[in-house]
């Protein structure tokens, strides 16, 4: 396999894995970096909530989305700035950087002042006019595999983002669409070693969203580490059940608190660790 026009992030033979700092933390170094929040913030206290528990258990950095790109205009769309206001409040209470969603080239500045990470979504991973506003600014850019994306295309369109100026991006598997509907998506385990060997940048796995069920998410996430991901980011709200977004693959409390010792296990058996 060889993606001709990846050059900037291209990884030559011997060339170590890249690292990439965000705050405190470190993407593909020793340690693996365990990502958590809620799909979307919705209020104060779900997002101060779920930050204090996740950081308490482990995580290492916040997730939570402002802006959704949901595929009804029926269904909520995040709260907007109000929101990132929000996931930086509950991000400096508990000393997590944050990662969250930005879906256009005129937002970039104002999610910037907000967020330490920049995630690109699946439905936006070749919105080059974003991709480029990216590449303008020196904050990481964590992007999302298409929803039907090849490698190729998903390299270069980090290769995009490194080519208007800015060689920080983090991949993240988030599943495929294929024949296949008992999952939400088919989650790629394969795909994580093959773009380290070729770009060298971390890679992510996101099994809430590669899997759509609660119950999936643990055995994902696991075979994720094992095949070498950077990171694991998933999706943990304080009561489910009441989640505006996504919430049959929201991880409980009790799940989230279940699945760290058995990460941390599969990290050290592939010799690396999470805690
Ligand atoms: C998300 O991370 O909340 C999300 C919407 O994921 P994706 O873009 O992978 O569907
Ligand atoms: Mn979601």
């Amino acid at each position: 396999v060889d993606v001709k026009d990846l050059k900037l992030l291209a990884r030559k033979p011997g060339d170590p894995p890249r690292e990439i700092k965000a705050g405190p933390v470190t993407f593909g170094g020793e340690s693996v970096v365990l990502i958590a929040g809620p799909c979307a913030v919705e209020t104060r206290e779900q997002t101060l909530a779920a930050a204090r528990f996740v950081r308490e258990k482990g995580a290492r950095m916040l997730r939570g989305d402002a802006y959704k790109a949901r595929s009804s205009p029926h269904t909520f769309q995040g709260l907007g700035e109000e929101g990132l206001k929000l996931l930086q409040e509950a991000g400096r209470a508990t000393g997590l950087p944050s990662v969250t969603e930005v879906m256009t080239p005129e937002d970039v500045p104002l999610v910037g002042r907000y967020a330490d990470v920049f995630k690109v979504g699946a439905r936006n991973f070749q919105n080059f006019a974003l991709l480029r506003a990216l590449g303008g600014q020196p904050k990481p850019v964590l992007l999302k595999r298409g929803l039907a994306g090849t490698l190729e295309e998903w390299l270069l369109s980090a290769e995009h983002i490194a080519a208007a100026g800015n060689p920080n991006v983090i991949l993240c598997e988030r599943g495929i669409r294929t024949f296949e509907r008992a999952t939400r998506n088919t989650f790629d385990a394969s795909i994580i070693a093959l773009a380290k060997r070729l770009s060298g940048l971390p890679v992510v796995a996101d099994p809430s969203h590669a899997t759509g069920s609660k119950e999936l998410v643990e055995p994902v996430a696991l075979a994720a580490v094992a095949a070498g991901a950077d990171a694991v980011m998933v999706d943990v709200h304080p009561e489910p059940a009441k989640a505006l977004c996504d919430a049959a693959q929201a991880l409980t409390f009790q799940d989230f608190e279940a699945l760290v010792p058995k990460l941390d296990r599969v990290a050290r058996a592939v010799g690396r660790k999470l805690l």
